[in-house]
């Protein structure tokens, strides 16, 4: 495609998908010459006919250099698009209709706006295993393997923007962020602004963000302020990371949310031990069935969902167990805290606690309570708030690692070059059946082994002995 019929072909895009206004359009167009170094161009009436938006682009920035494409790219998009204020507007318009028009709206301009990669996302391999969690491979997104390195890749030296989620990143141009748009609401009396992830990770992920630069904690606070998000986002889930290093959150030093509109494998699963407590009589609580160490408290009284939340977060933060080799603090700091994610369930706040310890011990210097090292060879990130509900995102490397796996399943033996898979070797060797399914059902077991490694508690009987000491006590 030649580049005036591309450049025609995007700004017909832009008018249709991107609210792009008949008045602003010369300029548009002149604000994309310049951005791509050209004065003029072939003036032609193209029409846009659903050609892959990466069709386009790349047509016109064929000349570019190619470090320095995606940027442009991105600049391009920025160009032909609302303003921050204009996005704000529309958002403000959608929710007076209700909170999901206003969302749904918002997802599908940032897709249109190719900030997020929707059409890249949709190619990452995700299945279900027979344990219900959802695997998922992202091709997308670089792995870090190294914990300290995932830390370091977001915190900028220097000072602007001050992080990787600061506001201050909305159109800036170095970190390819021209076409990033954030909409503004307050929850628990802060000012706060919601985004979606450019490579999300489930339908309509995205991350709420202090207004402030100011780091993570999870305490009241951070209740009340999931539960203000809920009034504002019925449809939404909503959580953070524990806010200690190594146990999920990789921006430590600004307070975020993850959330979405997906529920996640976790959020199905039932209360597998009820528990009472004199003070909430309203509240129905329990130890979850699942793989890892949770709670969930459930009411309509979001002020004792609350409270009850807090008095386990508060407990768990000092309980001592080294029987259990539970350990609140030592010389290398705090070890113990919470995950807490949240949903509506009809007219019922339903708080899922999540309980994380991240102490390390001669034997497992990357966390006692981290993924063990024999399935590092499938993941050695730690695992966060994501993974814990039971959606794996798993490194793109093992599309083509898995893919050989399966070539010696088949030849009946494990070259040396894939000794570290010996494991997976071994267990499909003892399943029956389609070996695509065998590797799938593999994976998944993997995955719900990596979470019993970050189960705090082994046993719901050692859950419940805990909580005992907070007052609970099984029905
Ligand atoms: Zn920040």
């Amino acid at each position: 495609m030649d580049f005036s019929t591309a450049l025609g072909k995007l700004m017909d895009y832009a008018s249709r998908y991107l609210a792009l206004k008949k008045r602003n359009e010369i300029y548009a167009r002149n604000t994309v010459l310049m951005l791509l170094g050209r004065e003029s161009w072939e003036e032609c009436a193209a029409v846009y006919e659903g050609e892959p938006l990466a069709v386009l682009l790349d047509a016109l920035t064929a000349e570019i250099d190619e470090a320095e494409r995606e940027k442009v790219q991105d600049a391009v998009m920025g160009a032909v698009m609302l303003s921050p204020a204009e996005v704000e507007d529309a958002f403000s318009a959608h929710y007076a209709k209700s909170p999901a028009d206003a969302t749904d709206w918002f997802y599908r301009y940032c897709v249109a706006s190719n900030y997020v990669k929707k059409a890249l996302l949709d190619q990452n391999p995700r299945f279900t295993g027979s344990n219900g969690l959802v695997v998922t491979i992202n091709r997308t997104k670089p792995e870090f393997r190294d914990p300290k390195k995932a830390m370091s890749g977001n915190s900028v030296k220097g000072g602007y923007p001050k992080c990787s989620i600061c506001r201050e990143n909305e159109g800036y141009s170095p970190r390819g962020k021209r076409t990033l748009r954030t909409v503004s609401f307050t929850l628990a009396d802060g000012k706060w602004f919601w985004q979606f992830s450019p490579y999300g990770y489930f339908y309509q992920h995205g991350i709420a963000v202090n207004e402030r630069h100011t780091p993570m904690h999870v305490d009241g606070a951070t209740f009340a302020a999931l539960m203000d998000f809920l009034d504002a986002f019925p449809h939404y889930f909503i959580g953070c990371n524990a806010a200690l290093p190594s146990i999920g959150g990789s921006v430590l030093a600004h307070d975020h949310f993850q959330g979405g509109g997906e529920m996640l494998p976790m959020f199905a699963a039932k209360v597998a031990v009820p528990l009472r407590h004199d003070r909430f009589p309203g509240l129905e609580m329990g130890i979850l069935d699942w793989f890892n160490t949770v709670v969930r408290i459930e009411g309509e009284d979001a002020g004792a969902v609350m409270a009850a939340s807090e008095l386990i977060a508060n407990f768990w933060k000092s309980y001592r167990n080294e029987a259990l080799g539970l350990i609140p603090e030592d010389e290398n700091g705090r070890h113990h805290a919470v995950s807490p994610t949240v949903y509506m369930n009809g007219r019922k706040y339903c708080m899922n606690l999540i309980f994380r310890s991240n102490i390390t011990s001669s034997e497992f210097p990357d966390g006692v309570f981290h993924v063990h090292p024999e399935f590092h060879i499938i993941k050695k990130e730690s695992i966060g708030l994501i993974e814990a509900q039971g959606l794996f995102i798993l490194p793109g490397r093992l599309v083509e690692q898995l893919g050989a796996l399966k070539k010696a399943i088949a030849a009946g033996s494990l070259p040396p070059e894939l000794e570290e898979f010996r494991l997976l070797y071994d267990e499909i060797g003892q399943m029956d059946g389609d070996p695509d399914a065998c590797i799938r059902e593999e994976l998944a077991s993997i995955c719900e082994r990596m979470l019993q490694n970050t189960a705090v508690f082994k046993t719901h009987a050692e859950t419940a002995e805990f909580l005992k000491g907070a007052g609970f006590y099984v029905e």
